[in-house]
């Protein structure tokens, strides 16, 4: 169903705006780092709508894609008392169907690649995505359901995360990375959305992601009958956060909702680079040993024009780690009290917000939403039966520089060839 586009891109350095055209990721003005943001008029009522697209006034879409879900946003309860917080509320991006929350890919990345598709231009190029997991899970569903053509480039250790209900549509083309790593993925990645024809998704740099994911925010402030103060999210590139703050200004512009709440981001030891920038310690452990690799961004957004270092510091934010026991334990604790299991990166969000609570970091009464980012997915697997997404290459990284032109024309021919299940390198 298409959308009339109401929406803008503003550049917030140089304070360029654009029409839209469904592709654009960087202002075209030769100028330092900075990311595009959508500028909106004042959103109607939502009326009969439901899913992500009942916030379509506020997403940079030009058509609805059907099947999306939204977050769920419910009181925290037992768990809040456990914490010792009286006023914690959780957004649960899940499959959790006694909340209503229908996220079948088990993640909130399902809120980016629908809101990706949504924006998309009429015949599009092929999309590429870099994942390592659950960015390709949701892309894959989304796109094998809407016929999309995109490229998915993956570390082989997130095949097993790709379990679907039914074979993927040959629109999907997912390359694997025999023994990669995320670092490696979205260097493939790049090189292929280089050449004609691909695309690069974007990541962070893509308004529909930050948009999309920003309707966890939208979705709390109506839930909760307003802004919560604080917000905590397990963060890589932190396009979650940097979503849920536009949004909550957004808020402020539009409805009058006050101050947007203290961001608190969440990341894994011993790999943490925005903890590290903010703390200005080094960043000692390696991304093969996190429990959540999901959040091994090496390069995030930090110092660019609207990015995360401007988001902290206009809202008095702060930045916490924890190590993959506490984040284990926070997933067990989750599960326990509430019933349902929760993504290891939304375990460290937990785990985060705990040791912020006992250590008095936060006040006892403080209203917090906390981003659950992931979960139910151990549910969905017991509730339907589920084929693995087949590879169309897998292709061994080799120990010189990555990925040289070989590796991408390999690549490239191997899609060509089509059904074709081929191990190159
Ligand atoms: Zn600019």
């Amino acid at each position: 169903m298409a959308v009339a586009c109401s929406h803008r891109l503003v550049c917030p350095l140089c304070d360029g705006r654009y029409e839209d055209d469904g592709l654009l990721l960087d202002c075209p003005v030769p100028h330092a780092g900075a990311l595009l943001k959508t500028e909106y008029p004042a959103r109607g009522e939502a009326g009969g709508r439901t899913g992500l697209f009942r916030y379509r006034d506020w997403l940079p879409v030009r058509r609805v894609v059907a099947g999306a879900a939204a977050p769920a946003v419910l009181p925290a309860g037992e768990l809040g008392r456990r914490l010792g917080l009286a006023d914690l509320w959780l957004a649960f991006s899940g499959y959790w169907p006694e909340v209503g929350a229908g996220f079948t890919t088990g993640t909130f990345k399902e809120l980016e690649a629908y809101t990706v598709l949504g924006r998309l231009p009429d015949e599009p190029p092929v999309l590429v995505v870099a994942s390592a997991g659950n960015t390709a899970a949701a892309f894959a569903s989304a796109c094998s359901r809407h016929r999309v053509r995109c490229v998915l480039v993956v570390p082989a250790a997130a095949l097993a995360r790709l379990r679907f209900p039914a074979p993927l549509d040959d629109c999907v083309r997912l390359v694997a990375l025999e023994d990669g790593r995320y670092s490696d993925a979205i260097a493939l990645a790049a090189a292929l959305a280089s050449l004609p024809g691909f695309q690069a998704e974007g990541g962070v740099r893509n308004v529909a992601r930050r948009d999309g994911l920003g309707t966890v925010l939208l979705a709390a402030h109506d839930a909760m009958g307003g802004l919560p103060g604080h917000y905590f999210q397990a963060v890589g590139s932190a396009a979650g956060a940097l979503g849920a703050h536009e949004a909550a200004l957004r808020l402020a512009e539009h409805e009058d909702a006050g101050p947007p709440p203290r961001l608190v981001l969440c990341q894994n030891l011993p790999f943490a680079p925005i903890h590290q920038r903010w703390t200005g310690g080094c960043l000692a452990g390696s991304d093969r040993d996190l429990i959540a690799p999901e959040l091994a961004n090496a390069n995030p957004p930090y110092e660019v024009a609207g990015g995360i270092a401007e988001a902290l510091a206009s809202t008095g934010g702060d930045v916490v780690a924890v190590g993959n026991e506490a984040a284990a334990r926070a997933m067990r604790l989750f599960e326990d009290v509430l019933g349902i299991d929760i993504e290891p990166s939304a375990g460290v969000a937990l785990a985060a917000l705990q040791e912020v609570a006992e250590t008095g970091r936060v006040p006892a009464d403080a209203r917090i939403l906390l981003n659950i980012t992931g979960g139910g997915r151990a549910r969905y697997a017991r509730d339907h039966a589920l084929v693995p997404a087949e590879p169309v290459v897998r292709l061994a990284v080799p120990r010189r520089e990555f990925p040289g032109t070989e590796d991408v024309l390999r690549v490239i021919a191997a899609m060509e060839r089509g059904d074709e299940r081929v191990v190159v390198g």
